[in-house]
């Protein structure tokens, strides 16, 4: 008799083997990611054609799904939590957090009330004070936990234009936008592009914000900012994409005060330099805004997926993102839903909470510090071997560039085919640039050294002016 659907997913949960051996391999492929390949090869990219196939009929066994995901998956995946990834702002694991997701994840915990996860909702309001004392914000500020920076400023904007309408008579929860009063938008033209999702999705229109310009580094002038009154919302960003530069929030958050605009600063990986004394100049005056967004999964290296919003103004936050229905009875303490867009959200305050305790404020800081001195050093490094460094390195982030734009996509497609580390491309000033991102606690000096003789071996093959062109990369 062929089992039922039942049967056959009772005989996968009592396989204990099973999941041993799930175990096994997510251990051996941990270990090989501080050695190997950092892209995966062409054999192993090829190899995914073993998922093109159709829906199958039968249930499968899950020991065989899990060979497959194993033999065929692991191989073309990007080792992130290896120490020579430096594409985008990617960071890596803390093990505990690692650990600590295994164990949720048999929780299987749905975080949007108390009533639904009492643990969840717990460890959410003790994260939120955490969070609050470690950036030194206003007593009483208020954290939503979602799955990164574009949804935590998504937040935070809905939140300013909730409270930038309600103060001129208009509740956007009940009117929406059409004949809505004006809310302006202030930001620099360097703003992260999720910024200008966010904003186009609030429904203000890329077309109404006030661009101002930048200088070299990529600040906002703020002798070019426009006259700020209360129904501004002005966003700023601590940790610029590119160059990794902060605004002036001292000044600029002392006009904006005085206005009674809204401040939100992005802060995806770099308002975590505030943890760190040495570099917490970066991030003085960040306290004056009214919302933040915050990464976890980038410089602070809790796995993905990890966003913070944090939010001055409680009530405007809930508010923007209520909602109520018959069957939902708010509990007495927190309910993650009224901080976040999404009702139905997995545990992932597990792994921040486990994070946030596994490193301690020190850690912190010791990990933040040690990824700008390890930026420093790749840029000393590649300075030494000839390359130019274009931005001033003030946190994590290193804006590489050699000789020519072609020679500098070149001397990047050689990196990338190497694989022994990952680095990716931008543009800078109208230059192409490549742009290498130190984020994760694994990375050592040694990683740094093996990255720069990589970057030498590419600038080799290159060639310099006069030297043998290769044909340019598209
Ligand atoms: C990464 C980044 C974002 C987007 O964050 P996600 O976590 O990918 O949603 C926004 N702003 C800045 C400055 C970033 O570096």
């Amino acid at each position: 008799m062929t089992p039922t659907i039942q049967q056959h997913l009772f005989r996968d949960r009592n396989d204990e083997p099973l999941f041993h051996h799930a175990a096994r391999m997510a251990l051996d492929y941990s270990a090989a990611a501080l050695t190997r390949n950092v892209y995966p090869t062409d054999a192993a990219l090829a190899g995914l054609a073993a998922f093109d196939e159709d829906i199958p009929q039968e249930p499968q066994p899950a020991a065989a799904i899990l060979e497959q995901l194993h033999t065929y998956g692991s191989p073309a995946t990007c080792t992130i939590t290896g120490g020579r990834y430096f594409g985008f702002v990617n960071g890596g694991a803390v093990p505990a957090a690692l650990a600590a997701k295994w164990l949720a994840d048999f929780w299987d915990q749905n975080s949007a009330m108390e009533v639904i996860s009492p643990v969840c909702a717990r460890l959410e309001q003790v994260v939120e004070g955490w969070l609050t004392s470690l950036f030194e914000l206003p007593r009483g500020t208020a954290a939503g936990f979602v799955s990164g920076s574009f949804a935590a400023t998504f937040c935070g904007l809905a939140a300013a234009r909730y409270r930038l309408l309600l103060r001129q008579g208009w509740d956007v929860n009940a009117k929406g936008l059409f004949g809505a009063p004006p809310v302006r938008i202030v930001t620099c033209v360097q703003a992260h592009s999720t910024v200008v999702k966010a904003i186009s999705l609030l429904g203000f229109g890329s077309e109404h914000v006030e661009w101002v310009p930048v200088d070299d580094q990529g600040r906002i002038l703020p002798d070019q900012v426009p006259p700020l009154d209360e129904r501004t919302l002005l966003i700023l960003q601590a940790g610029n994409v590119n160059s990794g530069c902060y605004e002036n929030f001292v000044l600029l958050g002392a006009q904006a005060r005085a206005a009674n605009a809204w401040v939100h600063i992005d802060g995806a990986f770099g308002l975590w330099a505030h943890v760190a004394p040495a570099l917490r100049h970066l991030t003085a005056g960040i306290g004056q805004a009214d919302s933040w967004a915050v990464d976890g999964h980038k410089t602070l290296n809790t796995p993905y997926d990890c966003g913070i919003v944090l939010c001055r103004d409680r009530q405007a936050l809930t508010a923007a993102l209520h909602m109520s229905g018959s069957y939902l009875v708010p509990g007495s303490n927190r309910d993650g839903m009224f901080y976040t867009p999404e009702m139905s959200r997995r545990a992932r305050i597990v792994e921040l909470w486990a994070t946030m305790k596994s490193l301690g404020h020190r850690g912190m800081a010791e990990l933040i510090q040690h990824l700008h001195e390890r930026a420093k050093q790749v840029a000393a490094g590649l300075q030494a071997e000839g390359f130019a460094i274009l931005n001033e390195v003030v946190f994590n982030q290193v804006l590489v560039f050699f000789e020519t734009d072609a020679a500098t996509q070149q001397v990047l497609a050689h990196v990338q085919q190497q694989r022994v580390c990952w680095c990716g491309g931008s543009v800078w000033q109208g230059k192409k640039v490549i742009r290498v991102s130190v984020c994760s606690w694994v990375t050592s000096e040694e990683d740094i050294a093996l990255t720069v003789n990589s970057f030498r071996a590419a600038r080799l093959a290159v060639g310099t002016h006069g030297g043998p062109q290769l044909p340019e990369v598209a």
